[in-house]
C-alpha cells in the first residue's frame, strides 16, 4: 500500500480555494457558505473513492469503506474542515482529506480490511463562530445533548439549526449511539517540538491542564475630559493592568505553563465615557495541574492588588477546567511501531490545543498524530505543513489505521 503525497497536496491546496482568506490561508468559519461548499467537496470525493456517505443532524459526515465483516464497528479517522478567521490551510483539513488518502490507498492496494473503515469530517470544531468547539464529535459522542448544540447562537443569532437547515446539512444518519472500534487524527503539531527536535512524526499520549476564565472589570462612566483624575474609574485601566498580570503569569511558568487574554468588549465603548465596564477572557495552561493553579492565584492575587489601588471591581469567573484526556497506549505504540516499520523518526509528546480526539476518548480507543508545521505556527493564514511531511502524516495514518481494521 502507497498513499500518495501528489494526489492528498492537490487535494488540500483544492480545497483551499473555499473561504480562502486575505493572506493566502483561509477563512472557512463552521456553518458559513464556504464550509458547506466543503462539506460537499469533501462528499463527492469520498463517493468519487466508492466511499458510502452519510450525514447527521449536526452535519458530520462519515465516508464509509466496507470491510469484510459489516457486523463489526468501524474504524474511524478524521478530523475538521472548517477554520478560524485567519486559518490556515492545514488545521483540519490535513485529518480529513490524509484519512480519505489513507483509504484510496488502501483501495488501490486491492485490499479489503476486515473492519470498515470511515472518514469523518466534524462539524464546528474550531468553536469561533459558534462556542463551544468540538461541537460536532461531542453531540456525536453524548456529552453535547444535540437540542443544546441546536440552539447555539452565533453574534448575529443565527443557530447552528437553523444554519444546518439554511445550507441543507442537517442530515438522517443516527446521531452516534453506534459502536467504534477506534478514532485516529492526523494534524498539525501547531507547536514547534517536533521542528525544534527535527523529529516527523509526532504519537500524542495526552493533553494538558487548562482552565478558561471570563473576567468582567466594572467602573463607573464619566465624562473623559472633565472627570477629575482621582474620581475616574475606567473599567478598561483595569482591565489593561489585569491582562497585564496575565502574560506575565504565563511568561513565569514558561515553558511549561502558558496563559494569556482574549477577546475585549467595552461598554458604553465610545470616545467621549470612560467605560464602566469591560469583559475579557484568558485561558492557562500547563503540563502539571499544580501549574495551572499557581498560574489562577498569582491572576487572582493580581485582580486584589489592582482593585484595592484603583477602586475598581473585579467579577472573575472560571469557565471551564480541564483534565487531561489520555490516548489510548495500544494506539500510541501501534503509532511508533508503524512509524520504524516506515522509517519516520517519532516521539511521544502530548498536545496543548483541544482535538475532536478528546471527545472520542470517552467512546474507544482514541489516537492523536502530530506532524510538524512551520515554526509551530497555526490560526494563522501564514500556517505551514511541508508536502513531506503531509505524505509522511499521510501514509502513518494509512498503515495505522489498517492494521487495526485488519485486527
Ligand atoms: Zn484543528
Amino acid at each position: 500500500m502507497q498513499v500518495k503525497g501528489d494526489r492528498l497536496w492537490s487535494d488540500l491546496m483544492t480545497l483551499a480555494q473555499i473561504g480562502a482568506g486575505v493572506a493566502g490561508g483561509n477563512n472557512r468559519m463552521a456553518l458559513t457558505d464556504a464550509d458547506r461548499d466543503a462539506k460537499a467537496l469533501f462528499a463527492h470525493w469520498c463517493r468519487e473513492a466508492g466511499l458510502t456517505v452519510t450525514v447527521d443532524a449536526m452535519g458530520n459526515t462519515f465516508g464509509r469503506m466496507e470491510g469484510l465483516d459489516p457486523s463489526l464497528p468501524p474504524v474511524f479517522a478524521g478530523s475538521h474542515l472548517d477554520t478560524q478567521e485567519s486559518g490556515g490551510r492545514f488545521d483540519g483539513p490535513l485529518g480529513v482529506l490524509a484519512a480519505l488518502e489513507a483509504v484510496r490507498a488502501i483501495k488501490d492496494a486491492g485490499i479489503t480490511p476486515r473492519r470498515a473503515i470511515e472518514v469523518v469530517n466534524w462539524t464546528n470544531e474550531e468553536g469561533c463562530r459558534f462556542s463551544p468547539g468540538l461541537m460536532g464529535s461531542a453531540v456525536f459522542a453524548g456529552t453535547l445533548p444535540l437540542e443544546q448544540a441546536h440552539a447555539v447562537t452565533d453574534r448575529a443569532g443565527r443557530t447552528v439549526g437553523a444554519e444546518l437547515d439554511r445550507l441543507g446539512w442537517k442530515g438522517a444518519a443516527p446521531m452516534g449511539g453506534r459502536p467504534v472500534d477506534a478514532y485516529f487524527e492526523l494534524h498539525i503539531e501547531q507547536g514547534p517540538l517536533l521542528e525544534q527536535a527535527g523529529v516527523t512524526i509526532g504519537a500524542v499520549t495526552q493533553s494538558c491542564h487548562s482552565a478558561f476564565t471570563d473576567a468582567i472589570c466594572h467602573g463607573e462612566t464619566s465624562h473623559i475630559q472633565s472627570t477629575p483624575m482621582p474620581q475616574r474609574r475606567n473599567a478598561l485601566w483595569g482591565a489593561a493592568r489585569l491582562i497585564d498580570a496575565i502574560e506575565r503569569a504565563g511568561y513565569a511558568h514558561a515553558p511549561d505553563g502558558t496563559a494569556s487574554s482574549v477577546v475585549i468588549d467595552a461598554w458604553p465603548n465610545n470616545r467621549i465615557v470612560l467605560p464602566s465596564r469591560a469583559m475579557f477572557s484568558y485561558g492557562v495552561m500547563h503540563l502539571e495541574e499544580a501549574g495551572v493553579q499557581s498560574m489562577i492565584s498569582a491572576i487572582d492575587a493580581a485582580a486584589e492588588a489592582i482593585a484595592a489601588e484603583t477602586g475598581l471591581r473585579f467579577e472573575i469567573a472560571l469557565r471551564r477546567i480541564r483534565k487531561p484526556f489520555h490516548f489510548a497506549e495500544e494506539l500510541v505504540a501501534l503509532t511508533e511501531t508503524v512509524a520504524h516499520d516506515l522509517g519516520h523518526s517519532v516521539m511521544r509528546m502530548r498536545t496543548r490545543p483541544g482535538h475532536d480526539a478528546f471527545n472520542m476518548v470517552a467512546l474507544c480507543p482514541t489516537m492523536l498524530i502530530f506532524v510538524p508545521c512551520r515554526d509551530g505556527l497555526s490560526h494563522n493564514e501564514a500556517e505551514w505543513c511541508a508536502p513531506e511531511h503531509c505524505t509522511a502524516g499521510a501514509a502513518v495514518l494509512a498503515e495505522a489505521v489498517l492494521r487495526r481494521a485488519n485486527r
